[in-house]
């Protein structure tokens, strides 16, 4: 019982607004000094300067102090805020997947080309993909971290394609070694190949990296890769169908 004495101390006298935090929060240590209940006091203090009412002495009348016309708009406040923090990853911009036509490199050609923009359905899509295809680049999933199938370097060189289109995305002289689990490049095999938008999702802003023909999600761009540009593009495997070249 190491805070039963303390406790009838501060129930004998109510002039103690910190002796006691609601029975729901958290024990950090003696409840009758520290931790929790001087934080607590601290929040009661504040909540009485806010409010301008004097003679709260702890939780419970703080609790009863405030009718359903204070409850109402607080908790609106709070669903508002909620559903603005969720809907955020949604505000970001969508890539480009309408018909049309678009200008990447290709390797084969050895040139800039033009070539129709692949734009189908979720369901053709489903149908055309594997499943863990179809989750990362049409659902902005992440395959788990050295689970894929390009996380280590090829001995031969060739181009690492996207999966959905056959975009040449990728070579594997800008392929290194990160240490994170999934396949990382320092750049893109042309800045046409890829294009990039901002994600929100999980609480975090990040740069999101996708196809430039089918708009299929890719992985995120990170500051932290080697020279010569400094970047990390981080790459699902599951996007990427790596074609040797022939020596
Ligand atoms: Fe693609």
């Amino acid at each position: 019982m190491p805070n039963s004495g303390a406790m009838r101390n501060a129930r004998r006298n109510p002039s103690n607004d910190w002796k006691c935090a609601p029975n729901w929060l958290p024990t950090l240590g003696n409840r009758s000094r520290g931790g929790v209940c001087k934080v607590w006091g601290v929040l009661n203090d504040l909540l009485k300067a806010a409010r301008g009412v004097r003679g709260w002495r702890d939780w419970r009348d703080w609790r009863e102090g405030l009718d359903m016309r204070t409850w109402i708009p607080i908790v609106l406040v709070a669903a508002a805020a909620s559903a603005w923090w969720l809907g955020r990853g949604a505000t970001g911009e969508e890539p480009m997947t309408e018909p049309g036509t678009v200008e990447i490199y290709s390797v084969a050609e050895g040139k800039l080309i033009q070539v129709e923009r692949v734009s189908l359905s979720d369901a053709e899509w489903k149908q055309r993909l594997t499943p863990m295809q179809y989750a990362v680049l049409r659902h902005h999933n992440t395959e788990r971290p050295f689970t894929g199938e390009h996380c280590e370097k090829p001995s031969g060189v060739g181009v690492y394609q996207c999966a959905g289109c056959g975009t040449d995305l990728f070579v594997v002289g800008t392929k290194f070694e990160s240490g994170t689990g999934w396949p990382s490049f320092y750049e893109p095999i042309h800045k046409n190949n890829t294009g990039a938008t901002v994600d929100r999702s999980y609480g975090m802003v990040r740069t999101e990296v996708h196809c430039a023909r089918c708009g299929g999600h890719l992985g995120h761009i990170f500051d932290d890769g080697p020279p010569p540009t400094g970047l990390r593009y981080c790459i699902n495997s599951a996007s990427l169908v790596f074609v040797p070249k022939a020596e």
